[in-house]
């Protein structure tokens, strides 16, 4: 499948529509998700156009790979609900139209501010 340039983020990516941003470096961009499901509902994406974390992890560099996995938990101290903190969250991400992925830009939901309970439901 080849990456839709169109996606509704790779648009908040150009600027092209707004998002309330958490934060931002090299590799990602974070913004508070438009419908949220739980108290806090934050989005992380890479910058790169991946559709889903099956093709970030084939074709990715290290460096983003790393800048991904390391700006999660930024992500989770900017919000409040990391471990130093004495919190804790669930991260989450949909790959394809079995897993109900929507939006075919690589994105980890990141879900905190309570109790998340029960894993799917
Ligand atoms: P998916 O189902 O693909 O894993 O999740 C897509 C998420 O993107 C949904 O939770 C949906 O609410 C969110 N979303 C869709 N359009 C927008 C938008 O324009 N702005 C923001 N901030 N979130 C969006």
């Amino acid at each position: 499948m080849k990456y839709d340039e169109n996606n509704v983020f790779a648009k908040i990516l150009r600027g092209e529509i707004p998002c309330k941003k958490i934060y931002e470096d090299n590799f990602i961009l974070s913004f508070y998700d438009i419908n949220p499901q739980k108290k806090i509902h934050a989005l992380v994406i890479p910058k790169g156009k991946y559709i889903d974390l099956d093709d970030f992890s084939e074709k990715a560099s290290s460096d983003e790979i790393l800048g991904l996995l390391k700006g999660l938990r930024i992500v989770a101290q900017k919000l409040g609900i990391s471990t130093d903190k004495g919190k804790g969250y669930r991260i989450l991400s949909n790959i394809s139209e079995d897993g109900g992925q929507e939006v075919p830009h690589l994105h980890f939901h990141l879900f905190g501010g309570e109790k998340i309970g029960k894993m799917v439901q």
